[in-house]
């Protein structure tokens, strides 16, 4: 089961008066609140590419926790700490990166009755699991290997939880320079991890595979791409036109060799396209499936073993 990342962002001191507590003074006078947040996000991006985008946020969560001081007054503080942490989990500004957050709320004048340092309360929250579809293709190497690898590392490395992975289909490659035929599939499971977590690991997984990206479209040994996440059903997708992350995935709903194998996989498939939601099967009706066929059972001797694999009867 993928554990999220471990790397961290923290904001700390936020400070802002608000009227929380049980006493009345309290809810009349007001008092100093500080919080601290601190996030679980996959900052590979960020390091790599040194753009703001693809990192926290500060500005944003910082006022998040404001508006929550300074707004409905609360008994608690542990009532304040955990919306500040659902807040920062649903809106981090459109980063999409958040996998955990920890907020500490300090309420260094309650009215305790001693002399004393700080009280605290500490909240972490962690993502819901919620859908995740993959696709998968490739047409370099050994093709039915590298798709029972990415099968192993999708089930590592990204899902929370069992994950349902089509029948494969060989495809006639659609756009980009001549190359060969390509083996498809499409991988269904549960996901706690950030949508911009998902990609950095789909990534991962992608060079670990031998991925080498240098003609657009061009012929590659694995492609990994984030089709959709959360659930269009109940309004839970995430919906991103950022240029690094878009969701759901701009091409999928023209795209026969992902609808059809996703369809397999999970034959009550909805996917957003534009405003509205659509069975994938009706998407599908609209599609020329021709170059999409079942793929051919690989020899098991000549693939060098692929227990595991969809398709595979000869292991
Ligand atoms: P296509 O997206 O048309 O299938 P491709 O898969 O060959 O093309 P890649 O080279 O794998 O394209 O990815 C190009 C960029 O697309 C990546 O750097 C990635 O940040 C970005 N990207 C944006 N949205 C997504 C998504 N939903 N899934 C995967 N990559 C995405
Ligand atoms: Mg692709
Ligand atoms: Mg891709």
């Amino acid at each position: 089961m993928a554990e999220t990342t471990s790397d961290l962002v923290e904001i700390t001191g936020i400070r802002a008066r608000g009227f929380h507590g049980v006493f009345a003074e309290e809810r009349r006078d007001g008092q100093d609140f500080v919080v601290d947040i601190a996030v679980d996000a996959d900052l590979a991006a960020a390091g790599s590419s040194d753009d703001l985008a693809d990192t926290v946020n500060y500005a944003h969560l910082a006022a998040l926790a404001v508006a929550r001081i300074e707004g409905e007054s609360f008994d608690l503080i542990e009532r304040l700490a955990s919306v500040i942490a659902e807040d920062v989990l649903a809106d981090d500004g459109g980063r999409l990166l958040v996998d955990a957050v920890t907020v500490t709320v300090h309420k260094p004048q309650a009215p305790v009755g001693v002399a004393f340092g700080d009280v605290t309360v500490r909240v972490r929250r962690e993502r819901p699991a919620v859908p995740v579809v993959i696709a998968l293709g490739t047409n370099l190497g050994d093709r039915y290997s590298t798709l029972s690898f990415a099968e192993l590392e999708l089930a590592e490395r990204v899902c929370a939880g069992p994950v349902v992975v089509s029948d494969y289909v060989e495809t006639d490659p659609v756009g980009g320079p001549d190359q060969p035929d390509y083996l498809n599939a499409v991988a269904v499971g549960l996901t706690r991890l950030s949508p911009t977590t998902v990609l950095s690991r789909l990534h991962a997984i992608e060079a670990a595979a031998g991925r080498v990206r240098d003609v657009r479209w061009g012929p590659r040994t694995l492609d990994l791409d984030l089709v959709q996440y959360g659930d269009p059903d109940t309004g839970t997708d995430i919906v991103s036109d950022a240029e690094r992350l878009t969701l759901p995935h701009p091409r999928a709903h023209e795209r026969a060799f992902v609808l059809l194998p996703w369809l397999d996989a999970d034959p009550a498939a909805a996917l957003r396209v534009g405003g509205a939601v659509h069975p994938v099967d009706e998407l599908l009706g609209g599609l020329d499936t021709s170059g999409v066929r079942a793929a051919e059972e690989p020899d098991a001797g000549a693939a060098g073993g692929v227990c595991g694999a969809g398709g595979c009867a000869g292991c």
